[in-house]
Parts: C-alpha cells; sequence; structure tokens
C-alpha cells in the first residue's frame, strides 16, 4: 500500500485539474502503454493499469473527493479490502475505454473487436455501525447480504438474435445507398449469450437471489463516511460476467464521554475547587481503558491536558491523534450555611482575587497551544 503512488502524479496533472484534463492525460498515457502497442512489456502492462486504476477513481467525482481527503486509505486499500486500488484486471480497463475513445476504440488498435461484453453485475451497499473501541482498534463483523448468484447447473447457448456477436446490425437503405447501425442486442443485452437450461427459482438470466454472510475486516481508523470495497461481493452478472462489489458504508456510534474531532478525542473533566486548590490524580477513559493523570494544585479551569496518541490511527498511516482533557472546576451550589460563612471570610482575600494576566495563557492562547 505504502508504495503507491500518487494518482495525480500518474497522470502528470495537477490537483485543480477538470475531468476533460483527466480524460485527456489518460487517454495519452493508455495509448502509449497500451499492451498492442508493447507486447510482452511487463513494465508497460504495470503503467497501463496503474493508469487506469488512477483514472478510474480521479474521473468519479465521488472517489476522487474521498481519495483527496483521505488518499489510498480512502480508497479502502487497508485490512483485505480490495478497494479500487485492488489491481484491476484488463477486462475492468477496456470496459471504460468506450467513454475516452468513443465506441470506435477497438477499431483503432490492431483491428480488435469489440465482440461481446462481459456484463457486470451491480454493486450492493450496506451500513455497518462501529463504536470508538472499534474505530480505534479496527475489528471483524459478519454481516447478512442477499446477492444474486448464479445458480447451481445454469447453463447457456448462444444468443438465436446476434449469434453470439453481441450486437445487432441494421442495415437501412438511404438515398446514399445502404446504411449499416449497429445496436446493442436486445435479447443478450449485449452479452452474446442466454440461458439455456434455468434451474427452478433461479430468473431467466440464470440468477438466484441468496443470503450469504460475509465476513468484514474493518482496519482501524475506520469512521462515519468512509466507504470500504469488497471486491466481488455484491451481484453475479449472468454468464460468467464480473460480479460487483459490495460497499460498505461506515456509520459512528456515539461515545458516552469521549467526543471525536477528526483522529482527536476530547473529554470533559470535572474538578471539585479544593481539587483544584490542593492537586490531585483523577482517571480518564480512554478507548482502551482508563489513564490516571495527575491534576496539578493550583490548576485553572479550561485548562488542557494532552494525552499523546489516545486518539485514532491516522487513516493514511501518519500516527494517531490525541486525547484532550479539558479541565472544568465545578462550583457548588448547595454550601451549608457554615461553608458559606467560610467562603464569605475568603472574599476580599487576595489569594482569592484572580489575577489572569500573570501566569495564566488565554482561552485563545490555549486552543493555539493544543494544534501545534
Ligand atoms: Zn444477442
Amino acid at each position: 500500500m505504502s508504495s503507491k503512488r500518487d494518482y495525480y502524479e500518474i497522470l502528470q496533472i495537477e490537483k485543480t485539474a477538470t475531468s476533460e484534463h483527466i480524460k485527456k492525460a489518460y487517454r495519452k498515457l493508455a495509448i502509449k502503454y497500451h499492451p498492442d502497442k508493447n507486447p510482452g512489456d511487463k513494465e508497460a502492462e504495470e503503467k497501463f493499469k496503474e493508469a487506469a486504476e488512477a483514472y478510474e477513481v480521479l474521473s468519479d467525482d465521488q472517489k476522487r473527493a474521498r481519495y483527496d481527503q483521505f488518499g489510498h486509505a480512502g480508497m479502502g486499500g487497508a485490512g483485505g479490502f480490495g478497494g479500487a486500488g485492488g489491481g484491476m484486471n484488463m477486462e475492468d480497463i477496456f470496459s471504460h475505454f468506450g467513454d475516452i475513445f468513443g465506441g470506435g476504440f477497438g477499431g483503432g488498435f490492431g483491428g480488435q473487436s469489440r465482440g461481446p461484453r462481459r456484463m457486470k453485475g451491480s454493486d450492493l451497499r450496506i451500513r455497518v455501525k462501529l463504536n470508538l473501541e472499534e474505530m480505534v482498534n479496527g475489528t471483524e463483523k459478519k454481516v447478512k447480504v442477499k446477492r444474486f448468484k448464479q445458480a447451481d447447473g445454469v447453463t447457456s447457448k448462444t444468443c438465436p438474435s446476434c449469434g453470439g456477436s453481441g450486437q445487432q446490425v441494421r442495415v437501412t437503405n438511404t438515398f446514399l445507398g445502404q446504411m449499416q447501425t449497429a445496436t446493442t442486442c436486445s435479447t443478450c443485452q449485449g452479452v452474446g449469450k442466454v440461458a439455456d437450461k434455468i434451474p427452478p427459482g433461479a430468473n431467466n438470466q440464470g440468477l438466484i437471489k441468496v443470503e450469504e454472510t460475509i465476513d468484514l475486516k474493518i482496519p482501524a481508523g475506520a469512521r462515519e463516511g468512509i466507504q470500504l470495497q469488497v471486491r466481488g461481493k455484491g451481484n453475479d452478472a449472468p454468464f460468467d460476467g464480473i460480479p460487483g462489489d459490495l460497499l460498505v458504508i461506515i456509520e459512528e456510534e456515539e461515545h458516552d464521554t469521549l467526543k471525536r474531532d477528526g483522529n482527536n478525542l476530547h473529554f470533559d473533566l470535572y474538578v471539585s475547587v479544593p481539587d483544584a486548590i490542593l492537586g490531585t490524580s483523577k482517571e480518564i477513559p480512554t478507548v482502551n481503558g482508563k489513564v490516571k493523570i495527575k491534576i496539578d494544585k493550583g490548576t485553572q479551569s479550561g485548562k488542557v491536558l494532552r494525552l499523546k496518541g489516545q486518539g485514532l490511527p491516522d487513516l493514511n498511516g501518519y500516527g494517531k491523534g490525541d486525547l484532550f482533557v479539558h479541565v472544568n472546576i465545578w462550583t457548588p451550589t448547595n454550601l451549608s450555611k457554615e461553608q458559606e460563612a467560610y467562603f464569605e471570610k475568603m472574599r476580599d482575600d487576595d489569594h482569592f482575587s484572580p489575577e489572569p494576566s500573570k501566569n495564566e495563557k488565554s482561552f485563545f492562547e490555549r486552543v493555539k497551544d493544543m494544534f501545534q
């Protein structure tokens, strides 16, 4: 994963490139490294695949936004997920060429005909809720998914309408002579095959709906809105097509006491007036158990203590966030007459008068410190 090159770098474009630029840049590289032009050249093939993968992500607004925010990790490369980066096969790549080069692409390279196409099954989406512990540590989940699967015993035969080409050619007579137009075969949707023997329960494409239990490995650092991709666990396509993917959208369960902000966590700690004056130690809940911290003698309300590395792991592998403990001093509201009398005596005592200018940082300075 770490050896992956930046998609913008691969396509040699700026981060601000428009979709037109992206298309152009990819077209250039696809022609340069196309296998037909570089037979047997492994390096060219790798470059060809790399460019296709970069294009697949950057040409899709949603994927691009996710990539811009989270890098390769956002594409679900971690923890056993194929992601967009899980290696595209040639079928995937060529299936995109229609958009890039127009329908005539096949003819442009070594007379390769487009022929029947392999169908791709549709993607399935599920939502998975994670608590803070699971987001920090990563987790494994079993999910039940209802997906279309190729039924056992289904057989296919050549499409009688198109003879297996996947295309129907219509010839019309015009005053300029005969014109040929090719359209995708409506009987087989371009696959070139139709079902022959269909087992009971399957639809006319030989697909049957089944419930499957799928093991998800969710990497540490996953959080709200991240989408993980499990290759091939969407709906099957008929007749040995390419199965779709299962897209797992992460939702976040709120923690009772810890609030998440990016990779960092925040905790509000309340200490009593005597504890703030005399100093004490307090237990702080962290994601992986409790941690004892020292409250110094004379701690001011609003002080922020930082527990390094007790936040969430960064999705791009840049270390871990921190846990910030915000100290609030609890002012009692139910004192007895004697206690009130005690503080009444302190009211004019110089030791109790605030002198924030001396050594206490302002709220804004503390916030600034937190982010350094
Ligand atoms: Zn057909």
